[in-house]
């Protein structure tokens, strides 16, 4: 009994999954990254996916849009997959006349992009992985609860990224701890102002962290983050730019990421 040689290697040719970052490549074709159901990523080539040809697809290859995709079958492991049909299941439509919503679109995406990791179509275990399904959730959370604010008028650009940021980190098992103090071990309920550390790993109270006092609707929105489903919160526009940077801090922190990688953010005001 040999091993499995690689042409004959079952692999999943349908597929659904988030655009996360797309690159041209020649006049005509799409280098697309992918978020899958499962939370991983697959890079695909979408022939044509520029459009200009007789079947004009290319609308539908945009940042953020939910597809289904039929793969070609890839001969060995290490080929480029490439897809043969695809069509939208979703695409955030409001979001894309709205330039500060198009931002925060561009930021989760991104960040989706960096904190996933490479799926691979040819594992027949498919191991089953809770953090990343998480990413999918958030991610996708995120993309319907942006696109459903700005329809609704009721988008807050800060609140809008903290409550994904938030998300996500509940999902990849790094949400700070709500109760008490991560220094002294008081209860944070009791203080008005609070600071967010990353050093320090989660929230201080102001009397351990006297400077970079920040007034508690971070706190309070992350209460919201741990305790409700997203289509139920609703931001407050009173989250401040400061709260937001010490999030975004964090969250580069716990996930190992250099928020100099991330210029998007500093568009959302
Ligand atoms: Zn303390």
């Amino acid at each position: 009994m040999g091993t499995i040689p690689p042409i004959l290697k079952r692999v999943n040719t349908k597929v659904e999954g988030i655009l996360l970052s797309k690159h041209p490549y020649g006049e005509r074709n799409l280098i697309v990254k992918l978020l899958l159901r499962s939370g991983k990523l697959i890079t695909v080539m979408f022939y044509g996916g520029r459009g200009g040809g007789e079947k004009k697809k290319a609308s539908v290859l945009e940042l953020g849009t939910m597809l289904k995709v039929e793969l070609s079958r890839s001969k060995t492991t290490s080929d480029f997959q490439s897809a043969k049909e695809w069509q939208p299941i979703w695409m955030a439509n409001k979001v894309r006349d709205n330039h500060l919503a198009f931002y925060a679109l561009c930021f989760i995406v991104q960040v989706a992009a960096k904190v996933a990791v490479e799926e691979d179509l040819h594992d027949e275990s498919q191991s089953f992985d809770q953090h990343s399904h998480g990413i999918f959730r958030a991610v996708s959370n995120a993309l319907v609860h942006l696109e459903s604010s700005v329809a609704a008028n009721e988008f807050i650009p800060r609140g809008e990224v903290a409550l994904y940021l938030g998300k996500l980190l509940v999902e990849l098992g790094v949400f700070p701890d709500l109760k008490s103090c991560i220094v002294c071990g008081h209860a944070l309920s009791d203080f008005k102002l609070m600071s967010l550390s990353s050093q320090h790993g989660g929230f201080t109270c102001s009397n351990c962290a006297p400077v970079d006092l920040l007034p508690a609707d971070l706190w309070q929105l992350m209460n919201e983050v741990a305790l409700k489903k997203s289509p139920e919160i609703k931001p407050s526009d009173s989250l401040e730019r400061i709260a937001l940077e010490r999030l975004w801090q964090y969250f580069c922190f716990q996930c190992h990421l250099d928020p100099k990688d991330f210029k998007t953010l500093s568009m959302i005001p």
